[in-house]
């Protein structure tokens, strides 16, 4: 499947809420969920019985394009959460939220997750004092992601550093403002992820 590149505000009306795709401009009165809430397109305004396949469907694509990932991605995810022990579903959301460019976004260092990503690729980050530059990358308990030092030069990694001094990070993970490093003190239950969605669709469609 190819790389998404038309408007992803188009997205967050498809799936009918604000998926937080873009960074700032999501808290402001621009955002085209708050401005035209109805689904993109000529039959966007219509009334649609939905199946529960079509719901299952539904909610997968919510979760994909929150993480912004691909299916074929999404899918070895959903292989390897069923592998594991315990709750498929909550064991799915905590692969997506370990990504190192989810961990970026939730320390406050990206404006949204697709920032986050984009700065990984460019080499702003390190983990455990190695330079990662794998969005996808999973990190650990006890792991420490910082801004590596040649960056804090950068305009843009400035304005984040001092973003993320005044965010809160999610229990899960602590955040040395003064150091912009953050450590992953445990592994993040299922209510501590704040992401609108029930794993338990996914789980049903995939087991279909
Ligand atoms: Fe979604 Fe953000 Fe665009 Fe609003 S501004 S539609 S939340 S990506």
């Amino acid at each position: 499947m190819a790389k998404y590149t038309g408007s992803v505000c188009r997205l967050c009306r498809r799936e009918g809420l604000k998926l937080f795709l873009k960074g700032d401009r999501c808290y402001t009165p621009k955002c085209s969920v708050d401005r035209r809430a109805y689904a993109p397109g000529e039959h966007g305004q219509r009334r649609r019985k939905v199946s529960e396949y079509g719901l299952q469907l539904r909610e997968k694509q919510k979760a994909r394009r929150i993480y912004g990932i691909l299916e074929k991605q999404f899918r070895r995810y959903y292989e390897k959460a069923e592998r594991q022990p315990g709750v498929a579903g909550e064991n799915l959301l905590r692969l997506l939220e370990r990504r190192l460019d989810n961990v970026v976004h939730r320390l406050g260092l990206g404006a949204s997750r697709n920032e986050a990503r984009q700065l990984i690729r460019h080499g702003h980050f390190t983990v455990n004092g190695r330079k990662v530059n794998i969005p996808s990358y999973l990190i650990k308990v006890g792991d420490v992601i910082a801004v590596r030092s040649k960056s804090k030069e950068s305009p843009r990694i400035k304005e984040l550093m001092e973003r993320a001094a005044d965010h809160t990070p999610p229990e899960w993970l602590e955040y040395e403002a003064d150091q912009a490093r953050g450590r992953v003190s445990a592994l993040p239950e299922r209510e501590q992820i704040d992401s609108p969605v029930q794993e338990r669709l996914i789980i049903e469609l995939y087991s279909r």
